[in-house]
């Protein structure tokens, strides 16, 4: 059996939202609950905690800002306090699996938080540390361990943590695991759980691959969809800005002038595109910083602090650093670089606007970034609105997505005048095409259908449209 419980942050949820003082929620856990200031639950919490306190399994589709930490830890926390259980040694009662070390410590965090008041002991373990503290935390004895899948079975594999006597088990984020490779681990974890026992799987989309290991994961379980898959966070504003790869530097600089960007998270595809972003923005004079996995796990946290407590103002990150990263009020997230997949791109501006508040997202997109923008456009299912009010607007790149329309009007009429006109020459087919002044004015939809786009009159505004030099004259397309 499948129950399952729909809702969309902001809009119409199944649930009536309710205050955390009307769920069945221990005193314990309520005191620390208002401590952290946490009165109404988000809508996966007020989806997950009744059923996961009543034993249920749940599948839930949310991405990070929505509160799914709390949605199960609460649950878990409540119900091994309850039992009385004694953290037996090397033997957890509860196992959160999650990809990165950041996340594993945002984790530990919130059960930190939540748990302050209870008798729950937790730890972490996370490769690229020594594993002695690790060890010692294990044999002291916990209740749930929180941890990455490779750091998790090396433990295992040496005998110092065994999943015998698991009854709750968690694996989040199971998309990312999936991208980053560990779903060999996360397997080999799973073939090692009793088969008595609670499981939440919790991921931000649901491929074909993600559903096939939840199902084998999960027993009689509830569904809680938070955002339907892959689509972007509602109160995201997004907007895209045409210009060339050697000007996106000066872009960057430009966009952050603006005093009123104060928190920006800026994402580039590589480890040294990140350190030499950030190294570049500090002889700037500007307060900056970088995080990718070639930096030690200190001075990712001591970044991560820093920037949470807005010692840092510009943070440049690589896609597998940032993830997880659990930082409210990031004003702007910019994309340096445009992210090779959908998914990522969705995951990149679901750094803002979370808990609640609004933000914006920016991507700086070059003529050669183009096919991976229309890919994400396609994905996400909306053309993302272009910004053209600044100086760097790069013709070249909007000629990219021109030039991509052209080809495909080219063929496309190709194909109509073989089919409906076969005995017509090659000059007579040419002379029917459209002049380029109206094919200018023309552009996709998301949807492939071509949509009219009514000429500017007098707007005063730049258009690379009208600025288009003369056929002949135009640069070559890269
Ligand atoms: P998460 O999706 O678990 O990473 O949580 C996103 C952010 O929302 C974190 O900063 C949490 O501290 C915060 N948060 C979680 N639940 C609530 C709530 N019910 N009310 C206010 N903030 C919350």
């Amino acid at each position: 059996m499948c129950l399952l419980l729909y809702a969309t942050i902001g809009g119409e949820g199944a649930f009536v939202l309710k205050q955390f003082s009307d769920l069945p929620i221990i005193p314990e856990i309520q005191s620390a609950l208002s401590a952290l200031e946490y009165k109404i639950p988000t809508p996966i919490q007020a989806g997950a905690i009744p059923p996961l306190l009543e034993g249920k399994d749940l599948l839930g589709c949310a991405q990070t800002g929505t509160g799914k930490t709390a949605a199960f830890a609460i649950p878990i926390l409540q119900k091994i306090h309850q039992s009385g259980l004694y953290a037996l040694r090397t033997q957890p009662t509860g196992l959160i699996i999650a990809p990165t070390r950041e996340l594993v410590v945002q984790i530990s965090e919130n059960l930190r938080d939540l748990g302050r008041h209870t008798k729950v002991r937790h730890t972490t373990v996370f490769g690229g540390v020594g594993q002695r503290p690790q060890v010692a935390a294990l044999s002291k004895g916990v209740h749930i361990v929180v941890a990455t899948p490779g750091r998790l079975l090396d433990l295992i594999d040496q005998g110092y943590c065994s999943l015998s006597k698991l009854q709750y088990f968690v694996l989040d984020e199971a998309d990312r695991m999936l991208d980053m490779g560990f779903m060999p681990d996360v397997q080999k974890i799973v073939r090692l759980l009793p088969k008595q026992r609670q499981s939440v799987f919790l991921s931000a989309t649901m491929p074909p691959e993600i559903q096939k290991l939840a199902s084998t994961l999960l027993h009689r379980h509830v569904t809680v969809m938070i955002t339907p898959p892959a689509k972007t966070a509602d109160r995201v504003e997004q907007s895209v800005m045409y210009v060339d790869r050697g000007n996106k530097r000066k872009l960057l600089d430009r966009l952050l002038s603006d005093p009123t960007r104060t928190r920006v998270l800026v994402f580039v595809r590589t480890k040294h595109g990140a350190d030499r972003l950030y190294k570049s923005l500090i002889d700037d004079g500007i307060s900056a910083e970088g995080i990718h996995g070639g930096r030690s796990q200190n001075a990712r946290q001591r970044v991560l602090t820093d920037f949470r407590n807005g010692k840092i103002r510009v943070l440049i990150a690589t896609d597998i650093a940032a993830r997880g990263i659990d930082i409210d009020e990031i004003s702007h997230v910019v994309n340096f670089d445009v992210p090779l997949e959908a998914d990522a791109y969705v995951h990149r501006i679901g750094r803002t606007a979370r808990a609640g508040a609004s933000g914006q997202s920016i991507t700086l997109c070059s003529g050669d970034e183009l096919k991976y923008l229309k890919q994400i456009e396609k994905t996400i299912g909306m053309r993302i609105p272009i910004d053209r009010e600044h100086p760097f607007h790069s013709v070249d790149a909007q000629d990219g997505e021109l030039g991509e329309f052209h080809d495909q009007e080219k063929s496309r009429k190709k194909r109509s005048s073989k089919g409906t006109n076969s005995n017509q020459t090659k000059g007579q087919a040419s002379s029917s095409s459209k002049p380029a002044s109206e094919t200018t004015r023309r552009r996709r939809s998301i949807s492939g259908k071509v949509k009219k786009i009514k000429p500017r009159e007098g707007s005063g505004q730049s258009s690379s449209y009208a600025k288009r030099p003369p056929k002949k004259s135009r640069p070559k397309r890269r």
